[in-house]
């Protein structure tokens, strides 16, 4: 589906809504209605139990949105958590520079991949796709331009030179996406945090800021955390929590917001060893993105070409969003760059006693961090489909899906009394719902035909209906529907707890 289908399902079923729409919206900033915080809710469950939960020397956090403002200057983000920005004079529409070159990168790669798909169907399984485009003349001299764009925009970004990067653009040709134009401003830096006051304390002496990422938070407690639980390297500390940033441009629904949520995680290692954690990391993240069920084909990694200032390796995970390929996650080896800038600028030690080799040190980060909003797009996108099925009278009928993985889904069990004006089966379903609702979040619809009250369960994604009919009232059996595979079959009362708790469970890692 592409990015319009999905938003307006999110907004017809009450996953996700404009923020502030009576007032015309506030960009960027959006609200999850009723089903959309559950889904969120069930990621969120998801990443800790699999951080939290399943690894014995990772232990949560939840540090404060506010903190002292000297951490942001330590950390780097007051003078360079910046990002360039250029304005075309014509549309006056705002872009990023970087990213306005990096598609035009991407652009170039599609059609390296056109021509590597032609030359597959002619070549068929001798085709190799290396020498192909190391040879093909026209191919190799894309690549070319990719590499020498790429070593342009890396130097440019890496000393700051800003001119230098809109002579990039200029030499390019890259136009206005909207319009069309070539009429671009100057490259200007803008910085992506928000500032507020704290209390009366007026001027730059009561600056507070929104964290931009919850990381610091994890940072400035790690001794805490290590003290008072007795951790001992290598251990990681995991934190949920909202993040803030003043994007530039903000124009892919949840996937760029400027108030959004982080899931992330600091894994402090011995100086020397990260490597070995990074790769680990790294194949962890894949296979829980993977035991969803997203295909492989959705998933990649991809190394960044220009490393952040504290970090010696970073590679993101990236999902094929309806508008292609981004990051969904990262994962960095951030050296002892934070811990060490804390020290100097808190003048105390944060240093970690190793009773194994008995001595002190400052420890490595290996760092994961991913934004539920991102996961959430992931999943939405991954999952809704329209699909063919049989209706009732055998004849072939239209479906929208949503096939997420029982464990996300935000209703798990939908009871349908068949008929709504009998109050026998209504109050056979209302004392089935009260038996499930314990265990599960359910639903109880009454509403409508059974195949339009089978069709909203299914746009919203939930596994299980089940139907009561005047069979039950006689033999306590009721009819259990699958959503995938549409089975109908009919089992006791006493068993859908148990055949509902199998069916969402936990995917195993
Ligand atoms: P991008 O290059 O897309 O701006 P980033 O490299 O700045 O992202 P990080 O600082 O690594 O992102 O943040 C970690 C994660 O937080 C990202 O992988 C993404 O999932 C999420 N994230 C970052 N910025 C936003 C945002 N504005 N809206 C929603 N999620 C975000």
């Amino acid at each position: 589906m592409d990015l319009k289908q999905l938003v307006s399902h999110a907004k017809e079923y009450g996953f996700i809504y404009q923020s502030s729409e009576v007032y015309d919206g506030l960009s960027a900033v959006y609200d999850y209605g009723p089903n959309g915080v559950e889904l969120k809710n069930n990621i969120k469950q998801y990443w800790w139990r699999a951080m939290v939960q399943m690894h014995e020397n990772i232990v949560g956090l939840d540090s404060a949105i506010f903190m002292h403002p000297t951490i942001w200057k330590a950390s780097g983000h007051v003078d360079a958590f910046n990002d360039p920005l250029v304005d075309n004079k014509d549309s006056k529409k705002r872009y990023r520079a970087d990213v306005l070159v990096e598609d035009h990168i991407v652009k170039i790669e599609g059609k390296i991949e056109k021509e590597v798909k032609k030359a597959m169907k002619r070549f068929g399984e001798d085709f190799d796709e290396e020498k192909f485009k190391s040879e093909h003349p026209r191919v190799s001299g894309y690549v070319d331009q990719i590499t020498s764009i790429k070593s342009r925009l890396k130097e440019t970004i890496e000393s700051g030179d800003l001119e230098g990067l809109r002579q990039l653009i200029v030499d390019l040709d890259i136009a206005d996406p909207v319009s069309g134009s070539r009429n671009w401003t100057e490259v200007r830096q803008f910085n992506l945090m928000f500032n507020t006051q704290l209390g009366n304390v007026a001027g730059e002496e009561g600056k507070l800021y929104l964290r931009p990422e919850t990381a610091q938070g994890i940072f400035v407690n790690y001794l805490n955390v290590q003290k008072t639980q007795r951790m001992k390297i290598p251990f990681g500390i995991a934190q949920i929590g909202k993040a803030f940033r003043n994007e530039i441009v903000a124009r892919q629904f949840i996937f760029r917001m400027r108030e959004f949520e982080q899931m992330e995680m600091q894994f402090f290692v011995r100086p020397g060893e990260e490597m070995k954690y990074y790769q680990e990391w790294k194949a962890q993240r894949m296979a829980w993105h993977l035991a969803l069920g997203t295909p492989e084909d959705n998933l990649r990694f991809h190394d960044h070409d220009n490393l952040a200032h504290y970090a010696n390796a970073a590679v993101d995970i990236q999902f094929k969003f309806p508008f292609g390929f981004k990051e969904l996650e990262g994962i960095h080896s951030r050296t002892d760059f934070d811990l060490k800038q804390h020290e100097d600028f808190s003048s105390k030690k944060l240093q970690y006693f190793d009773p194994e080799l008995q001595e002190n040190y400052t420890p490595y980060v290996i760092e994961t961090s991913i934004g539920v909003d991102r996961m959430f797009l992931a999943m939405f996108s991954n999952s809704l489909v329209i699909e063919e099925v049989p209706d009732a009278d055998g004849k072939s009928s239209e479906r929208t899906v949503m096939k997420l993985h029982p464990a996300l889904a935000p209703v798990k069990i939908a009871i349908l009394p068949l008929l709504k004006n009998k109050p026998e089966l209504t109050k056979k379903a209302k004392s089935v719902f009260d038996q499930l609702k314990l265990d599960f979040n359910c639903q109880y619809d009454e509403k409508d035909a059974i195949g339009r009250r089978y069709r909203r369960q299914d746009a919203i994604g939930t596994p299980y209906c089940v139907t009561i009919d005047f069979d039950t009232l006689e033999d306590d059996s009721v009819t259990i529907r699958d959503r995938d595979s549409l089975e109908q079959r009919r089992i006791s009362i006493d068993e859908i707890n148990s055949v509902v708790q199998k069916g969402i469970s936990w995917p195993t890692l």
